[in-house]
């Protein structure tokens, strides 16, 4: 047990996001970045060390999770940032955020490769409350760190760009907030075609920034079956104005967006989505949909599924598809308990969008949880997510395969 002691230190906080400390070594945290997240920052010098505090910031939600901030030098002085160590408060105010241990998040010279930090030193204060320290030593002036790897517009363009002309990018509408909301094709030629189709979705709550590079494997793996592969349509940003202002995204008001699948639709979004799903489903043989998300922080036990009940008949194929997933996954990648129901106490029971699926489409859907960092024993690279999507598009070819020769 270890308590900091609490030095003198000045410092202001600018409304457009950033910290300064008035003293030297006049290093500044910047939340005015892509993604940016974090609050209560607070920089101070401990002897060589310089200390940065945060705590990640709800932007309006009832939990916090995700944060997101630059580490830098003011100024003209561009001289190396020197040891740091960065002080994650109040994890238990996360979701999932009970065992900050197993929490690695991600660290970069600014603009340099994004790669994962070592467990976290834990720190238990007198009155219980715990906090997590990274310690890191930079010859560089930046320093970016992260919850996970941020994925957003510039990482589905690299896949746009990679997949060589197979993925067609549309603006199917605009967020609540005004922002180009995409959604990637690989066919849409054929009015009432007969080609089997899915439909695939990711970033509903905004943060879960895992789930993205499943899909991106996913994706990937589709351009490289070229035909092989079914009619597919994916929407790999969809809570845009979230990603964007570095919100964590679950369960936030107005209204999270992965409870606002009714009809009428709850949220401008689910609205496009709905419409889009509708001209998807007059173009193809419509098999599936999938979603990709991310569980509480700390989770560990591998990626799992979840099935909606609704509509029986429709659960119970979801049920299929999903064990072909679990186990398409392996032992690498998927949790023990692979297929869940969602019985978990929610705190907004209206529509999803796999209730969505099972009762207008009357098609199965999977929803995907995948850890922000560790599976099993493995602490995930960004190549090891893809895998998993690659791993996910090979059973959906195989299902389909399955279905039409039946
Ligand atoms: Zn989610």
């Amino acid at each position: 047990m270890k308590q900091i002691q609490t030095a003198v230190y000045a410092f202001v906080a600018i409304a457009s996001g950033s910290v300064m400390l008035m003293a030297e070594p006049d290093i500044i945290v910047r939340t005015n970045v892509p993604y940016g997240n974090a609050a209560n920052v607070r920089v101070q010098e401990n002897g060589p060390v310089t200390e940065v505090r945060f705590t990640p910031n709800p932007h309006g939600g009832p939990e916090c999770l995700w944060f997101c901030f630059q580490v830098c030098r003011s100024g003209a002085r561009r001289a190396a940032l020197g040891k740091q160590r960065l002080i994650l408060e109040c994890p238990e105010t996360m979701l999932g955020g009970g065992q900050p241990g197993h929490f690695r998040p991600v660290f970069r010279p600014t603009k340099g490769n994004w790669e994962r930090t070592g467990a976290p030193e834990l720190i238990e204060l007198p009155d219980g409350r715990r906090q997590a320290a990274w310690t890191f030593d930079m010859e560089k002036p930046s320093l970016d760190f992260a919850f996970s790897f941020p994925y957003g517009r510039e990482d589905v363009e690299r896949l746009v760009k990679q997949s060589g002309g197979y993925w067609r990018v549309d603006t199917i509408g605009v967020s609540q907030g005004g922002r180009p909301l995409w959604r990637l094709s690989n066919d849409y030629s054929r009015p009432k075609g007969n080609r089997a189709g899915v439909y695939l979705m990711a970033r509903q709550h905004s943060a879960e920034v895992s789930g993205s590079w499943v899909l991106d494997g996913v994706l990937r793996r589709f351009a490289e079956l070229g035909d092989a592969a079914p009619l597919a349509w994916a929407v790999p940003l969809a809570n845009s104005d979230g990603i964007e202002q570095g919100d964590y995204g679950k369960d936030n008001f107005p209204y999270d967006l992965n409870r606002a699948w009714g009809k009428p639709p709850m949220r401008h979004e689910v609205l496009v989505f709905q419409q889009d799903i509708r001209r998807w489903a007059a173009r193809c043989r419509p098999v599936a949909g999938f979603d990709f998300h991310a569980p509480g922080a700390s989770e560990t036990q591998g990626i799992y599924s979840f099935v909606s009940e609704a509509r029986p008949e429709v659960s119970q194929e979801a049920k299929q598809w999903a064990v072909l997933m679990g186990e398409q996954l392996g032992a690498e990648f998927a949790a023990a308990n692979f297929v869940r129901v969602a019985k978990y106490p929610s705190r907004w029971e209206t529509p999803r969008f796999s209730t969505f699926f099972h009762e207008e489409m009357k098609v199965p859907s999977v929803t995907f949880e995948v850890p922000y960092a560790i599976v099993h024993k493995t602490v995930m690279n960004r190549e090891q997510y893809q895998e998993a999507g690659r791993r996910i598009a090979d059973a959906i070819v195989k299902q389909i395969k399955s279905l039409s020769t039946k």
